[in-house]
C-alpha cells in the first residue's frame, strides 16, 4: 500500500521506516527540513535501538522517502497523523496546533477512498471534530484515531509488533471499510493475533491518555510510599517487590526513585486534567497529586545531594551520570534528571554530566552544564556522585570503581538500581529514595 506519514519524530520516524519494513511504500513529511535531511541521509535524528538498521534498510529498498513537501502526501491511501501534542506555554492542556495544522495541510491532496489515520495523542474529542474537516473536504475521505502505544527504547518492536491495536472509526459502513483498510496496513501483525479493539473516536483517544495516568499513577503511588518509608525507616524497594508478588497489583512500574519524565507521561497527564476541567468533571482531580508527588521527588534528589555536600551545593563539583527521562534512550524532555542537574548548577554546583546517548539533547535545553564523554570524566574528583538514569553502563558501577576516581565517597542513588550495603561496605555515604 502508499502510505504517508506526517511528522517524523519519536513517532513518526519509528513508524514511517516500519511501515516500509512491513513492505509498504512510504512518504514521510516533516517541516524541520534538518530532520528531513538527516533521515534521508540514513542518520536517525534520535537515539533508538535498532532504529539505523531499519532506516537504512528501508531507504536502500527504495520503499521510503522523506521530504518537506506535503504535496508528496498526494497518491498515498493512507495518511498517517504523527506530529507532536505538547504542552500549551502557559497552560496545561495540550497544544493542537500541530495537528490542526498537518490536518489542514493534508486535505487538498486527499484522493476518494483515502484514510486520514491520527496517532498522536489527542484530548477527548479531537477526532470527531477533525473528521468533520475531513469529510468537508473536496475528497470522500475518512479519519481514524489509532492511538500509538510504543516505548521509547523498544519503539522498533513495539510498532512492528504492538501488544494491541486500537482503531476509533466512524460509525456505519465507513467504520467497516477503514476497519479493512487498517487491517491491510498492520497484516502481519493482525494475521498473528495481536488484539485488536474497533471503537469509537472518543474511546480510542480516552484508551491512550488513561493508559498513561494509570501508569504514572502507579509510579507515584510507589514514591508516594518512599515518602512514607522515608519518615519510618521503611525500604521501599522490599515493600515494593512484596506488593508486586500479588497478580492484581504486579511488580511492574513500581520502582521507587527520581519519577516519571519524557515527551508523554508529564503532559499526557496534565493535558487528559486540563480536558476533564473542560467538560467540568472533578474525576481526574487525582492526578494533580500524582504529578506533585512525582516532582517532589526530584526536591528530594536535590535535597540529598546538597545534604551530602555539607548543606550548600556552590562550588560543589556533583557528577551527574544519566540525563536521559529512561535509558536507551536521548530524550530529555521534561526529565527528572537533567531537572535535578540543572537545578543544582542553579544552585551553584559545578555539575558535570554524562549520559550514553543524551549528551547532545540536554546541552541544547541546558548548555550550561559541564558535558563530559565518559563515565569515568564526570566521576574524576567528584564530590558527590548522582545516578539518575538506569542505563546498563550505570548499574554495572562497582564501589571500587567509582572510588578510585572519585574525591568524596557520597552516592545518591535515584533509580534504586544499587545495593546499599555493598556501597556503605566500600565506605560511601549512600541515600536511596525511601530506603533507610
Ligand atoms: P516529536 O516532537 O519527536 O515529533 C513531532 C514531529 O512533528 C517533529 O519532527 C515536528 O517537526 C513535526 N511536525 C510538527 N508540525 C508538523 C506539520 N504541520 N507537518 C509535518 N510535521 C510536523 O514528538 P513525538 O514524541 O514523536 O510525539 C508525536 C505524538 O505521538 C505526540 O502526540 C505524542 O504524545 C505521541 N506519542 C509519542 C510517543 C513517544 O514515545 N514519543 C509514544 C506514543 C505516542
Amino acid at each position: 500500500m502508499r502510505l504517508s506519514v506526517i511528522g517524523c519524530g519519536y513517532l513518526g520516524a519509528v513508524h514511517a521506516a516500519s511501515m516500509a519494513e512491513l513492505g509498504h511504500d512510504v512518504v514521510a513529511i516533516d517541516v524541520d527540513e534538518r530532520k528531513v535531511a538527516e533521515l534521508s541521509a540514513g542518520r536517525p535524528p534520535i537515539h533508538e535501538p535498532e532504529l539505523p538498521e531499519l532506516l537504512a534498510r528501508s531507504l536502500a529498498s527504495g520503499r521510503l522517502r522523506f521530504t518537506t513537501d506535503i504535496e508528496e502526501a498526494r497518491g498515498a491511501s493512507v495518511h498517517f497523523v504523527a506530529v507532536g501534542t505538547p504542552q500549551q506555554q502557559g497552560g496545561t492542556a495540550a497544544d493542537l496546533t500541530y495537528v490542526d495544522a498537518a490536518v489542514s495541510a493534508l486535505l487538498p491532496h486527499l484522493s476518494d477512498g483515502d484514510l486520514v489515520v491520527g496517532k498522536s495523542t489527542v484530548p477527548v474529542g479531537t477526532a470527531a471534530r477533525l473528521a468533520e474537516l475531513v469529510r468537508a473536504s473536496p475528497a470522500d475521505a475518512d479519519l481514524v484515531w489509532n492511538p500509538e502505544f510504543l516505548r521509547e527504547g523498544f519503539a522498533v518492536k513495539d510498532t512492528i509488533r504492538p501488544d494491541r491495536f486500537v482503531y476509533g472509526v466512524p460509525g456505519g459502513d465507513a467504520g467497516v471499510r477503514a476497519t479493512a483498510v487498517l487491517d491491510d496496513v498492520y497484516r502481519q501483525a493482525i494475521d498473528a493475533e495481536t488484539p485488536r479493539l474497533v471503537t469509537d473516536y472518543a474511546t480510542a483517544e480516552l484508551v491512550k491518555v488513561s493508559a498513561n495516568a494509570f501508569l504514572a499513577t502507579k509510579i507515584s503511588f510507589i514514591n508516594a510510599m518512599a515518602e512514607i518509608a522515608e519518615a519510618t525507616g521503611a525500604d521501599v524497594t522490599q515493600l515494593a517487590d512484596a506488593l508486586g508478588h500479588d497478580a492484581r497489583i504486579g511488580r511492574r512500574f513500581l520502582n521507587a526513585g527520581i519519577g516519571f519524565g519524557g515527551g508523554c507521561l508529564p503532559k499526557d497527564i496534565r493535558a487528559f486534567q486540563a480536558r476533564a476541567d473542560e467538560l467540568g468533571l472533578d474525576s481526574l482531580a487525582f492526578l494533580a497529586d500524582v504529578d506533585a508527588v512525582n516532582l517532589r521527588r526530584r526536591d528530594r534528589v536535590v535535597a540529598l545531594a546538597t545534604e551530602l555536600v555539607g548543606g550548600d551545593a556552590r562550588g560543589a563539583r556533583v557528577a551527574v551520570l544519566g540525563l536521559a527521562f529512561k535509558p536507551d534512550s536521548d530524550d530529555v524532555r521534561d526529565s527528572p534528571a537533567l531537572d535535578v542537574a540543572r537545578r543544582l548548577r542553579e544552585a551553584g554546583a559545578h555539575v558535570v554530566a554524562y549520559d550514553p546517548a543524551a549528551n547532545g539533547t540536554a546541552a541544547r535545553l541546558a548548555p550550561d552544564l559541564d558535558y563530559v564523554d565518559s563515565v569515568d570524566a564526570a566521576l574524576t574528583g567528584a564530590e558527590v556522585t548522582l545516578v539518575l538514569t538506569e542505563w546498563s553502563e550505570l548499574k554495572a558501577l562497582t564501589p571500587e570503581r567509582v572510588a578510585a576516581l572519585v574525591a568524596e565517597r557520597r552516592l545518591v542513588d535515584g533509580r534504586n538500581v544499587f545495593d546499599p550495603r555493598q556501597w556503605r561496605d566500600a565506605g560511601f555515604e549512600f541515600r536511596g529514595l525511601g530506603r533507610p
